[in-house]
């Protein structure tokens, strides 16, 4: 197969290597010129001009999600067309709705579901997430041909649709780059005693550091199931704060009469003349709360956000 990568960052040269190592004729391109470590894999880097006049059976679009767009629409519409236009974006909703409005058809939006630090020296039973779309009958040999490719390196195929492919990644993946990130001020301890847990989570945080900041904020802001995902991990962390450090709630005695007052009003007792500052002499014209409540809360505040929080989080609310 005739191979072509346009973006040979840090992901491009890991899966470059290894495509002309199994014997396809790989080419790349990039902003930056990476001649001298193309040519150390046997892959030929080109100037964005030379490369759009190759012949390739397989384009491979492996630039930062934030660019992904700008760099498609810099090839004229000509260029992606007979060849299958693959991408290897980390999030799938986006590349596959871009380039099927684009072009519509010879697409395979994939997410090799690994990297250069997890995946350094074997890619046998890593996933590879893949989705075809729309191939033809001429493209359809160099297709499973491709497919091969990883088979035979060892991947574990994964046929999924690129929504599904988000809400579950935004789950897993991200949730592990944001943990590995929120570590990075901690480190191995000088001495040598350390826990098994805590070095699983330092090798959690060298994955995730090393791969680029673009990566990670793209995999946040192009992944709409991804910021959920953070809301309900700050909440669980905040709920597990306040359980272990949360001050005993004495109630001050102001409360303790505020609570009464309603108590009463709620059983019924009428003129009770509540004296105390910030109740207002007049009520606004909605229904709704215009003076303190309990200490605990109003009762259907409280039970709008404990609704809010069970839609909009994985976790059940206490
Ligand atoms: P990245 O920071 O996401 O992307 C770096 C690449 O994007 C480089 O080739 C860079 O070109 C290019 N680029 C960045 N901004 C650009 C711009 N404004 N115009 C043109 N090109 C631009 O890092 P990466 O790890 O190499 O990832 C590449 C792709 O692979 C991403 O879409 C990522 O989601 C996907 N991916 C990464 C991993 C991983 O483990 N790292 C795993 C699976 C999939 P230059 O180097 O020439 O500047």
């Amino acid at each position: 197969l005739k191979i072509g990568i346009i973006g040979f960052g840090r992901f491009g040269q890991f899966i470059g290597k290894k495509m002309s190592a199994y014997g396809f004729n790989v080419m790349c391109t990039s902003r930056t010129d990476y001649t001298e470590i193309a040519n150390k894999y046997n892959i030929r880097y080109l100037e964005k001009e030379d490369f759009q006049n190759e012949d390739m059976d397989i384009v491979i679009l492996s630039t930062s999600i934030h660019s992904f767009c700008k760099v498609f629409d810099s090839y004229p519409l000509s260029f992606w067309k007979n060849k299958l236009v693959c991408d290897v974006l980390s999030v799938k909703q986006y590349p596959f709705e871009y380039l099927q409005e684009k072009i519509g058809e010879n697409i395979l939006c994939t997410h090799p579901m690994f990297g250069p630090d997890s995946a350094k020296n074997s890619w046998m039973g890593k996933q590879f997430v893949y989705y075809p779309y729309h191939i033809h009958e001429s493209i359809q040999s160099a297709y499973e041909t491709f497919i091969t490719f990883w088979k035979d390196m060892g991947c574990q195929l994964i046929r999924m649709d690129p929504q599904i492919h988000d809400i579950e990644t935004a789950n897993s993946q991200f949730i592990t780059h944001f943990i590995g990130r929120s570590l990075e001020n901690f480190k191995k301890n000088d001495g040598n005693i350390s826990t098994d847990g805590f070095n699983a989570l330092m090798k959690i945080k060298e994955h995730s550091i090393h791969d680029s900041w673009d990566l990670f904020t793209a995999l946040a802001q192009y992944n709409p199931n991804s910021k959920k995902n953070i809301q309900t991990l700050l909440f669980k962390i905040h709920t597990i704060y306040n359980k272990l450090f949360s001050i005993k709630n004495e109630e001050s005695s102001t409360s303790k009469i505020f609570n009464k007052i309603i108590d009463l009003q709620k059983n019924g007792k009428r003129n009770i003349i509540n004296c105390g500052a910030g109740v207002p002499s007049w009520k606004p014209p909605i229904d709704t709360p215009c003076e303190y409540s309990t200490s605990k809360g109003n009762s259907v505040l409280i039970a709008k956000i404990i609704d809010y929080y069970r839609k909009n989080t994985i976790f059940d609310c206490e």
